[in-house]
């Protein structure tokens, strides 16, 4: 293993840092096994030249779309630097390109992330923000849970005087099935410390993000 990590930062697809039991993860065979079941309920033959090789395929995108569960998010913050020259203002990661699973449907989960702080003497390197993004979204996720669990990790950890995370994103077990209303997104925050408490440092938050004016995605 270890042949091709999709970001850095992982520890290794045989590390898992979620708490999930290692001894109750089936093998690759069977995993590719209930692919092709899934491929016969979908009524089409998994000996088919074109689907023969699909089983594999889909077990290593499986890697990829989960990866979050190989990386804790804790140890990617926990290297901060003290020389800011007391800066103290809003430090905000903005637009950061968000790629989810839904838990109830398995389906995308497609938008943007807004991170931010409020330093309090130590700030942490820009790059480990959207790797903290990117360990809970991939992951089998509810919008509102990915959003709490960036924020409470952020403020756990950080101990900033504020932190706040704000996602916009297209649900595609909505645009594609059930409803089908392609063009809607959920939009979720969660905000902390300063952000939650002093309206004049949310509003300040806020116009820097200025959500709306892009266009959407996904
Ligand atoms: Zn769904």
């Amino acid at each position: 293993m270890g042949e091709h990590l999709p970001f850095q930062g992982m520890q290794g697809l045989d590390e898992i840092s979620s708490g999930f039991p290692a001894e109750i993860r089936p093998t690759r065979e069977e995993a590719e096994a209930a692919v092709r079941t899934l491929l016969r309920w979908a009524c089409d033959d998994p000996v088919r030249e074109g689907l023969l090789d699909t089983p594999g395929r889909v077990t290593r995108a499986y890697e990829e779309f989960f990866s979050g569960y190989h990386v804790d998010p804790v140890a990617l913050l926990e290297r901060t630097f003290e020389e800011t020259d007391g800066y103290d203002e809003i430090v905000l990661l903005r637009d950061i390109r968000l790629e989810s699973c839904c838990e109830h449907h398995m389906a995308p989960i497609l938008g943007r992330a807004h991170v931010a702080y409020l330093p309090d003497k130590r700030v942490v390197g820009i790059s480990k923000l959207a790797r903290v993004v990117e360990a809970y979204a991939k992951r089998l996720q509810i919008q509102e849970k990915l959003t709490a669990q960036i924020a409470n990790t952020i403020a756990e950890v950080l101990q900033p005087r504020g932190t706040a995370v704000i996602i916009e994103a297209v649900h595609h077990c909505m645009t594609t099935r059930g409803v089908h209303k392609p063009g809607t997104t959920m939009v979720t925050s969660r905000m902390l410390g300063a952000f939650r408490d002093d309206p004049s440092t949310r509003r300040e938050l806020l116009s820097m993000i200025n959500p709306g004016i892009r266009p959407h995605e996904g």
